[in-house]
């Protein structure tokens, strides 16, 4: 579903990805684990094209990011042609970047109506739905300031679905949560999980790790240093940097 092969990113002269190279299968659960600065949310930017890489190739669903298929030729994307790409990968972030002067509902309808031109009404039944389903439909004519973190996070989660990405980036999605909201976010996840989506998770959660998770991958220092089974990386890992880190966080 994704591919990464040898993705490298720099900004300036410091070279941040230094040739990232995995494999997501679909329905997969990944979570991403590593140190602060090891280029997590970096290569989760290059996935959804936020961020254009310098070297290495990424697929998405057979569609390689950043440019487009005419016969057996590949084309460049400009700037303003990646929008339609990017909606096949949902992103939510630490911070959720709702519209404040929106509803919940108007917020999930954005992206459907103005992106994708989907007739209102119907972008509104699937709104509610969305709504439903991270179960806040009684919330759907609030303004964010009238929710909590928690049930902003769902929203933005709703608004990433209302697009219908094949595959949802989540970077530390609960790190900006009291922690007596966190909970509710990982439920929606868990039951998004379960529906069979794939799902690439940046997280300090080790138990939804270890729960949800099908797969981690360890990075630091823009390098992938070890993947594997949770239970194997997180509790016996091989490598003496993901030990280090671990014994940090644990
Ligand atoms: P954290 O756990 O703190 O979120 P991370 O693993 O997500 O860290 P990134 O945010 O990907 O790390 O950053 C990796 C490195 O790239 C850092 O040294 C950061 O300062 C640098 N970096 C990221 N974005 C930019 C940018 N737009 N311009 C310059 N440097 C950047
Ligand atoms: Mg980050």
């Amino acid at each position: 579903m994704v591919r990464a092969r040898d993705i490298r990113k720099s900004f300036g002269n410091v070279e941040v990805l230094k040739g990232i190279s995995l494999d997501i299968n679909a329905g997969e659960v990944a979570c991403l684990l590593g140190p602060s600065g090891s280029g997590k949310s970096t290569f989760l930017r290059c996935i959804n094209h936020l961020e254009k890489i310098d070297g290495g190739q990424l697929w998405v669903q057979g569609e390689r990011i950043g440019y487009r298929r005419s016969g057996n030729k590949l084309h460049e994307l400009k700037e303003h042609e990646t929008a339609k790409q990017r909606a096949h990968v949902g992103m939510v972030f630490q911070q959720f970047n709702l519209f404040p002067h929106r509803t919940a509902l108007e917020n999930v309808i954005e992206g459907p109506t103005v992106v994708q031109r989907i007739p209102k009404e119907q972008a509104i039944e699937e709104g509610r739905q969305l709504l439903a389903r991270v179960g806040l439909a009684d919330k759907a004519n609030h303004y964010p300031g009238q929710l909590s973190g928690g049930q902003q996070q769902r929203v933005a989660i709703a608004r990433s679905l209302a697009l219908k990405p094949s595959v949802m980036l989540f970077d530390e999605p609960t790190s900006a949560l009291d922690p007596e909201l966190v909970g509710e976010v990982l439920d929606v996840m868990r039951s998004l999980a379960d529906s069979g989506m794939t799902m690439i998770v940046v997280t300090h959660e080790m138990g939804f790790a270890k729960e949800v998770g099908n797969v981690v991958h360890f990075m630091a220092d823009g390098q992938l240093v070890e993947s594997g089974d949770p239970h194997q990386v997180l509790e016996d890992p091989r490598e003496p940097r993901t030990q280090a880190f671990l014994s940090k966080v644990l």
